[in-house]
């Protein structure tokens, strides 16, 4: 019997603030960020990787809350969890006590969802696959069942679900041969961050369409005057087919969101993204009906899967972005992912930040191959940064991302990053 027989957590820093990378309306300065955990078992040869994703300070109590719950996995057996993973899912979705500090939210529902990713990490390390195929080996019926349905079927019945899944089963092999084939689309946010000036603006524009990217996002919200502005140089620099959207990081309120919207409509913008809290479900209605056509998207600071129903209830969104590490892990993005295709919106994952492109690209493609109406439409953001961080650093070529086909969640990262990056105590930290 394989056993777990241990736990680290590390809070990983990089210092990316100092060339302002990740610079928007709502976080001038983030340090990238990751809470890794690895579970250890009595296999020396197997070892299970999951994180959550923060951006600089708190990540210490992120890592605090995942080493509380890792804890509890040491002793068990490790064939137990894998083969029935819904049962860790509940039993650490629904601990009374736990359940105080959300329920289904913040940082003890991320540290349950770096836990999850770990079982499934551990669960494809042992089938000798990538997770996007260990979902994909799962039959409809399998899928329904790992899905806590207790607050969202009454929006997608189970029953229902499993007929989703079951119409595409005659696509499936076709919609794997296009994958391996060509991939999914990547849409860079790399030209986009507001801390850049026009020149950096303009060059890394310019250098996204000879990289092959048929979609740039700039971040806007800070100043509606200087967002015209860079719109049109960025228009300029890419020419009428590319597709441009933008991302106000939650900076508005709703009257200011479809006033700033209305004033970019000329820009012909493929998906505005966070226009405004991220909690603000009837407010997201009103701004997509205020500025319709222009399509609102939002997904990335999604809590839970009954945050992301009640936007697809109102009508509010025609792009879900779904995020790797916010929600609760495999499950949590099934729902999702189901919900999503039930009401027939574009799912576009968020990524960048460090470790987000490597681990959501797999749900993505268990979206394109299972799920998606038109998996054509599929785009995951792409940005170019500490992907060798990572022991499998995603591949992305000619604008497109390439199907991995090493084992697990995409979620380990290197030994060295570890001991350069661990905060404070890492030779990045540590040495003045
Ligand atoms: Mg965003």
């Amino acid at each position: 019997m394989t056993t777990i027989t241990g736990s680290s957590v590390v809070d990983l820093r990089y210092p990316t603030s100092k060339q302002l990378d990740g610079s928007d309306a709502m976080n001038p300065d983030p340090d990238y960020s990751a809470a890794y955990l690895q579970l250890f078992t009595s296999d020396t040869d197997l070892t299970g990787h999951g994180f959550a994703f923060a951006i600089g300070r708190g990540n210490d109590i992120q890592a605090a809350a995942i080493e509380a719950l890792a804890g509890r996995l040491i002793g068990r057996d490790v064939d137990g969890m894998c083969d029935d993973p819904a049962a860790v899912n509940r039993e650490l979705l629904w601990d009374s006590q736990l359940r105080w500090f959300g329920p289904d939210k913040g940082i003890m529902h991320m540290a349950i969802g770096t836990i999850m990713t770990a079982v499934w990490d551990l669960r494809s390390r042992r089938e000798q696959r990538p997770l996007w195929a260990s979902l994909l080996a799962l039959s409809p019926a399998e899928v329904v069942a790992l899905v806590d349905w207790t607050y969202i079927g009454d929006y997608l019945d189970p029953g229902e679900a499993r007929e989703l899944l079951e119409q595409r089963l005659p696509d499936r092999a076709s919609r794997v041969a296009s994958l391996e084939a060509e991939g999914i689309a990547a849409y860079t946010t790399t030209p986009g961050w507001l801390g850049y000036d026009d020149d950096k603006l303009v060059r890394l524009c310019t250098e996204a369409v000879a990289d092959g990217f048929a979609t740039i996002k700039l971040k806007v919200g800070a100043d509606s005057e200087e967002d015209r502005r860079r719109l049109a140089l960025a228009r300029e620099a890419v020419g009428p087919d590319i597709n441009i959207a933008v991302d106000a990081n939650q900076f508005w309120s709703v009257p200011d969101a479809i006033l700033a919207i209305e004033n970019l409509q000329e820009f012909d913008l493929r998906w505005v993204e966070e226009p405004t809290h991220p909690d603000d479900m009837v407010g997201h209605a009103e701004i997509a009906r205020a500025v319709n056509p222009v399509p609102i998207a939002t997904g990335e600071m999604l809590a839970s899967p009954v945050m992301a129903k009640q936007l697809l209830q109102l009508d509010a969104i025609s792009v879900l972005q779904i995020d790797a590490t916010r929600m609760a892990g495999v499950h949590d993005l099934l729902a999702t992912m189901l919900m999503a295709a039930h009401a027939g919106v574009d799912v576009i994952p968020h990524a960048g930040g460090v470790g987000l492109c490597e681990a959501v690209q797999h749900y993505a493609y268990f979206h394109a191959v299972a799920l998606a109406p038109e998996p054509s439409r599929m785009e995951i953001e792409y940005v170019d940064h500490l992907h060798d961080q990572l022991r499998v650093p995603v591949r992305v070529d000619n604008g497109r991302y390439v199907l991995p086909s090493e084992p697990g969640a995409g979620t380990a990262f290197t030994p060295e990053t570890v001991t350069e990056f661990s905060f404070p105590e890492g030779t990045e930290w540590a040495t003045p």
